[in-house]
């Protein structure tokens, strides 16, 4: 590499760098710009967009590619890098030029190194995060046919830790629950990982998830000797978090955060979602991509960042425990129904900042005295917190407010060494600790401020000896001197004799003396003295606030748990919702439910009811945009609402939790995934019927659509009978199929009459319900409300009206429907066993085309208005004898 850069001394220590970071972009500090070289040029003037350009030692060589970005605008460049999913590592100048040239004289190479790897996943710049943003990295140990695997993840910027088991299939539903920004994968068990890796994974050299190395890993994070303290589930949980801490310390130089206990999450405490059904209930993001109309939009009554970013976790992971649900639940009741508690409390927490960033950013030293500041204003509102939680005699929120107590030693060293606000940004500028905290520095900054008035003093009595007027000027270059203008030098020109001229400009000179400079010096040395003073100070604070750490992560975790339990106390008691009722198992019933989302925005949102007992499945039809979709959703939304631990939307809720929610969308609320929509729909549904228990909820929606007619209603109905049969989950589907409600038991009302043969009479827990609708004057009117049995009649030719298909068009295809009906009724009733899907084995069939009567097309196809009477009444003869004909095959 060395030979293509170029053989100069800069290019050589850039090669040297480049060696120790093969894997990363580099970027260079030259001066004021950071410069990428060779291929990795290439890479970032793409991703970036800016212009490529070479570097050459000489006239003739061909140099090598090369793009820089100023370093003042470095962190755009630096965000769309991490966006683009790139590793990269920041080679700074770690001497001053003036350093270098004391070191090795006039043209030494500046030191440099690279003093910090950013990646994805391991960012904890305020540049790079949203306050109410969490991303974390994450490893994945993948299960073997034999064993279980691991996840661990970890937010560097919080110190927030996490563990989980993942068994074979369930992989990708328990990585969906995380917000990941980099998964790491050992390159050769990456195979291994049952089905496509997620987009954000990164392969890594496998040493970094060796056992031996993980333990070392893990050990020297928590400081333990013995790991079974740490209560890891199994050797690959704590071989991903070995791997995970090993990572985050190389992209830190070896530094880590102050780290929480890892949390183990096992699979029965926490519903599982698969990343289909979270997407389809727009769980943290919508369909949409914006973030407020999700279920964590609505809810998202946070205060503070920590909030959000602990209510997007509870979000994404509903529990399946009724005592852990209840814990928050009882929380969330006792604050809804204390308006005045809760919003002392909301204020309180308002004035608290983001504890654990601030925290560990000073622990990985890129913290700044406005961090300080930030636990100091943190920590002083503490006591009046636990004033104001006393009163609520809730155990999880008495159990929240313990911890507040513990930073109290802390807050008040902080209030006693820190100036007032506001602080500066960076150390180097000074002024944050308070006087009277160090004499020595008290006195330097005494020097500072005297010496201003020495200066004043030294100028008057100078100017009153040689009775020229002179004026105290001071710049970068020459510090202070005294200015004489040409009018004061045309009447005095001889100035003293100890006086040393500096300069002359065009508006006079410029002179200082021996007492002067060395005044100027004291000065100086007095700035200095107390810059490195203050450094000392600040030093020692970020390692008090490291001592304290553990403590700062638990005030950290009860404030922000705090801040979600009031929020959806707030939102709840805001939009007057109820707290469900639940229990480990029993039916799911809800009377007069909404649509959180849907009806934050609609005053005139039609509530509907829904009972499930374990092992039912309603058949929901209706029209297109009667409602179907809201409503199923909506049901799966309270379910995640109930165990998460808010309030509902809905007049009463009583549900035996759920253990898993599987939520499908047909491919015609689908289509815009543009994959092939019938092999994701199949894939999706047998992930189902593997997986779904008699405690789970599946809501399918439209399923079987991707394919042709039959095909798909084969499809739904054999699903149908697996679902009740065997699986007994509590089921939602809703279908154009309206054949299928021939297998409810109450589905008198649909196409079917009662069947001849004596086990058809639908099959048990199978009812048909439909969105009614009303027809008013011609129109639909949708009342989108859900009623017991089956739409009987198509409503496509009232909606393509709605739609605005022209008027004959719409008038025709009524004509044709009642011709079309007719010739079904003139049949009978329709035999269950007439149907394909009774016949074994199943014969193909394929969809009856709608086949357009010749008489009909012969009409159609003639012009009226260039008929005679009597060509009229020729034709019509003419079709008669046709239809005669007709009729008689
Ligand atoms: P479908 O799935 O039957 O085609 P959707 O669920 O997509 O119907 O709903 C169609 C429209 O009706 C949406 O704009 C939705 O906002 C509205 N809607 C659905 N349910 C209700 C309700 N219960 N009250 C008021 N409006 C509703
Ligand atoms: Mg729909």
């Amino acid at each position: 590499m060395s030979a293509d850069l170029g053989n100069t001394p800069v290019m050589r220590q850039y090669a040297t760098l480049k060696a120790a970071h093969p894997d990363a972009l580099l970027l260079f500090r030259l001066g004021d710009f950071y410069e990428v070289f060779g291929a990795d040029a290439e890479t970032a003037s793409g991703i970036l967009g800016i212009t490529l350009t070479r570097r050459r030692s000489s006239a003739g060589d061909a140099g090598v590619p090369m793009c820089g970005v100023p370093y003042h605008a470095a962190e755009g460049y630096l965000s769309k890098l991490m966006a683009a999913g790139c590793k990269v590592a920041l080679a700074e100048q770690v001497e001053t030029p003036a350093a270098a040239k004391a070191r090795g004289g006039s043209g030494a190479l500046i030191e440099r190194a690279v003093v910090r790897v950013l990646t994805p996943g391991t960012l904890t710049e305020e540049a790079f995060l949203q306050a109410h943003e969490q991303r974390v990295l994450a490893a994945l140990v993948p299960p073997s046919h034999k064993e279980q695997g691991g996840v661990a993840w970890l937010d560097l910027a919080s110190g927030e830790v996490g563990v989980m088991v993942v068994e074979a299939g369930l992989v990708a539903q328990r990585l969906a629950s995380l917000p990941i920004a980099e998964l790491l994968v050992a390159k050769d068990m990456a195979d291994d990982a049952v089905g496509p890796l997620p987009r954000r994974a990164v392969t890594v050299q496998p040493g970094l998830f060796a056992l031996s190395t993980a333990e070392g890993a893990v050990r020297q994070a928590y400081d333990v000797q013995d790991l079974a303290g740490l209560g890891l589930p199994n050797a690959a949980v704590l071989v991903a978090l070995g791997a995970v801490l090993g990572y985050a310390s190389l992209t830190q130089l070896g530094r880590l955060p102050a780290l929480q206990v890892p949390k183990v999450i096992r699979k029965t405490q926490v519903v599982g979602l698969d990343a289909a059904t979270r997407q389809n209930l727009e769980l943290v993001c919508g369909l949409n991509g914006r973030r407020e109309d999700s279920l964590l939009g609505v809810l998202d009554a946070c205060v503070t960042g920590p909030g959000s970013r602990l209510l997007a976790r509870w979000v994404s992971d509903p529990l399946a425990e009724v005592a852990l649900v209840m814990a928050r639940q009882d929380a969330v009741r006792a604050l809804a129904a204390d308006a005045g508690g809760r919003k002392r409390l909301r204020d309180l927490l308002k004035a608290t900042g983001d504890v654990a960033r601030a925290a560990n950013r000073l622990v990985l030293g890129r913290g700044s005295p406005r961090d300080l500041a930030a636990l100091r204003q943190s920590g002083q509102v503490l006591p009046e917190l636990q004033t104001a939680l006393a009163p609520l005699a809730v155990p999880l929120v008495q159990r929240l407010a313990g911890p507040l107590g513990d930073l109290a030693p802390l807050t008040a060293r902080l209030v006693a060494t820190l100036a007032d606000d506001p602080l500066p940004l960076v150390v180097r500028d000074g002024g944050f600790v308070q006087g009277g905290v160090r004499a020595e520095l008290d006195e330097q900054r005494r020097l500072q401020r005297d010496g201003q008035a020495m200066l004043a003093a030294l100028t008057d009595k100078e100017a009153a000896a040689s009775g020229i007027g002179i004026k105290l000027q001071a710049n970068a270059v020459w510090g202070h001197f005294w200015e004489v203008t040409k009018a004061e030098l045309a009447k005095q020109p001889k100035v003293p004799e100890h006086w040393i001229h500096r300069q002359t400009t065009t508006g006079g000179q410029r002179f200082v003396s021996a007492e002067l400079q060395s005044l100027e010096r004291a000065l100086a040395g007095a700035a200095q003295a107390a810059q490195v003073l203050e450094e000392a100070v600040f030093a020692e604070l970020v390692a008090a606030v490291g001592t304290a750490s553990m403590a700062l992560l638990g005030v950290a975790e009860s404030l922000a748990t705090l801040d979600v339990l009031a929020a959806l106390a707030e939102v709840g008691a805001g939009r007057g919702w109820v707290a469900p009722e639940l229990s480990a198992r029993g039916p799911l019933e809800i009377e007069g439910g909404k649509h959180p989302v849907v009806s934050r925005t609609r005053a005139d949102f039609m509530p509907n009811d829904c009972v499930l007992a374990e092992g039912d499945l309603w058949l929901l039809t209706g029209p297109n945009m009667a409602g179907k979709s809201t409503f199923l959703r909506q049901v799966a939304l309270l379910v995640v609402l109930a165990q998460l631990g808010s309030l509902v939307p809905a007049a009463r809720m009583r549900l035996g939790v759920v253990d898993q929610i599987f939520c499908r969308l047909g491919s015609a609320d689908n289509l815009a995934a543009g994959q092939s929509t019938f092999m994701v729909e199949m894939v999706e549904t047998a992930q189902i019927l593997h997986h779904a228990t008699a405690q789970s909820l599946v809501i399918l929606d439209e399923l079987g659509r991707g394919t042709a007619t039959y095909d798909g209603l084969a499809i739904a109905w054999a699903c149908v009978e697996d679902l009740v049969g065997r699986v007994k989950a509590r089921t939602l589907l809703a279908t154009h199929y309206h054949e299928l409600t021939a297998l409810a038991r109450d589905g008198a009302n649909g196409l079917m009459g009662v069947s001849a043969h004596g086990n058809q009479h639908g099959l048990v827990g199978v009812s048909a319900h439909q969105m009614l609708v009303k027809e008013w004057q011609g129109a639909m009117v949708f009342l989108h409300q859900v009623a017991p049995g089956a739409a009987g009649k198509s409503y496509g030719v009232q909606v393509a009206k709605l739609a605005g298909v022209p008027k004959p068009v719409v008038a025709r295809a009524a004509a044709l429907l009642e011709g079309f009906s007719k010739a079904s009724q003139s049949r009978g009733v329709v035999r269950m066993d007439e149907l394909s899907l009774f016949a074994a084995p199943v014969a193909v069939q394929t969809a009856p085309e709608a086949v357009m009567h010749p008489v009909v097309a012969e009409i159609l196809a003639t012009d009226l208005d260039g008929l005679s009477a009597r060509q009229a009444l020729e034709l019509l003869h003419a079709l008669q004898s046709q239809l005669k004909a007709g009729s008689v095959t």
